[in-house]
């Protein structure tokens, strides 16, 4: 008998610690690589919400909380959904996880069964499509490219959607590729889905306070989408707090009851400590992250600009999050110092090993002509960065 699950010997490794892993490798050999593959701000969290986290631990916050988090953090969730997202939710339709990765295996695990399909507009969060499989379910990638700014068509969703179609999956902002749908766009994607109103959303909008100015919207806000759409949100990404881990959803109450069960049997509450954070940073009014937001953009520019000087990366213009996805095709096919590059794979790692940058290959966000790039790092480690990638490949 095999001593491991296929469940496990079938998924694949998350590309980004991969790639963090074998950045700490080279490091331990001694060589000066940057990290830009993995998406974490590179910001402390705030003092105000470390000295909430503080007084929680002093005042003898302890014990096991409620499965689906403290009442009082559930109504600063409901207080944040309603003030950034005109979304109106109960205590019942609120559930509090580890993280918003867990929120979204939560998700999968109550809702797939053997063969149902997701959409996942391509290119997706990396975990998306192994969390779909890990469930039984079926990812559908949709691909869309830089013409279409890394956004699916009202037509492409209607061409993917069958009979077993039980899900759509989508970030916006979008990790990997900053694009951001506006509520016209969100609009034209509801309209296709009212046609088939058994098919489920799950919104993941982590990013949502990373948006350069274009605007956020939620699908959810929609009254016909709003009770088939689980809004998915969290910390680590706006206020600095991936250690953290806590984010949360809100949706169809049979949906969060669903999860709740769920996450009970496999993990009980999340961190008390963080939650009682988590309360201090969401009942603070978003502007108190906007330092983190302006210094993003600058970088988003600076990357930019920077890159644009490179013959064969073409990037679109991301809106929101802290990546940039170039295009790459222009280098297959080409071989550099004596090394092929045949796919976005081989040349990720030719940029690690010859231009000592840690990058992220496409294929691991299902777009195989693409890498991404993290702007989470100073201004100085990207203006070093890309000279040692231009240098690379000219
Ligand atoms: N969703 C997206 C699009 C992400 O990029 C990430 C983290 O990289 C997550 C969810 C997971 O966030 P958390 O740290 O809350 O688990």
């Amino acid at each position: 008998m095999q001593l491991l699950s296929d469940r496990i010997l079938n998924m694949a490794t998350s590309a980004t610690l991969a790639m963090a892993a074998k950045a700490r490798e080279l490091r331990g050999e001694g060589k000066d690589i940057i990290g830009l593959s993995l998406g974490e701000p590179d910001f402390n969290t705030p003092d105000f919400i470390k000295d909430a986290a503080i007084q929680a631990v002093n005042d003898n916050y302890n014990s096991y909380s409620p499965v689906d988090g403290y009442a009082d953090l559930k109504e600063a969730i409901i207080t944040k959904f309603k003030r950034d997202n005109n979304l109106t939710y109960t205590p019942a339709q609120i559930v509090v996880s580890t993280g918003a990765k867990q929120a979204l295996a939560n998700i999968a695990g109550v809702m797939l069964n053997k063969g149902d399909e997701v959409i996942l507009p391509c290119p997706y969060w990396v975990s998306y499509s192994d969390i779909v499989k890990l469930n039984d379910g079926t990812p559908v990638e949709v691909k869309t490219s830089i013409d279409t700014d890394f956004k699916m068509t009202p037509d492409q969703l209607e061409a993917a959607i069958t009979p077993n179609t039980k899900m759509m999956w989508f970030s916006s902002p979008c990790n990997p590729s900053g694009s951001v749908y506006t509520k016209e766009e969100l609009r034209g994607l509801a309209d296709v889905l009212a046609k088939h109103p058994n098919i489920y959303v799950v919104s993941d909008e982590i990013y949502e306070h990373i948006n350069y100015g274009q605007g956020h919207a939620s699908i959810a806000e929609f009254d016909d989408m709003y009770d088939r759409t689980i809004t998915v949100n969290g910390v680590s990404k706006a206020f600095a707090m991936t250690g953290w881990r806590i984010g949360f959803i809100g949706g169809p109450e049979k949906i969060a009851r669903a999860c709740n069960k769920l996450q009970g049997q496999m993990t009980s509450g999340a961190n008390c400590i963080a939650q009682r954070a988590v309360i201090t940073a969401l009942n603070a009014d978003p502007s108190s992250v906007k330092y983190m937001i302006d210094e993003f953009k600058i970088r988003r520019d600076l990357i930019l600009d920077l890159l644009g000087d490179i013959e064969g990366f073409k990037s679109n213009t991301p809106d929101g999050a802290f990546y940039v996805f170039p295009d790459v095709t222009h280098f297959f096919g080409k071989t550099l110092k004596g090394k092929t590059i045949n796919n976005a794979t081989d040349f990720s790692l030719y940029l690690l090993e010859e231009a000592l940058v840690a990058t992220v290959t496409g294929e691991a966000f299902g777009n195989p002509n693409c890498i991404r790039i993290s702007y989470a790092a100073s201004q100085e480690q990207i203006i070093e960065a890309i000279k040692r990638i231009k240098e690379a490949v000219s």
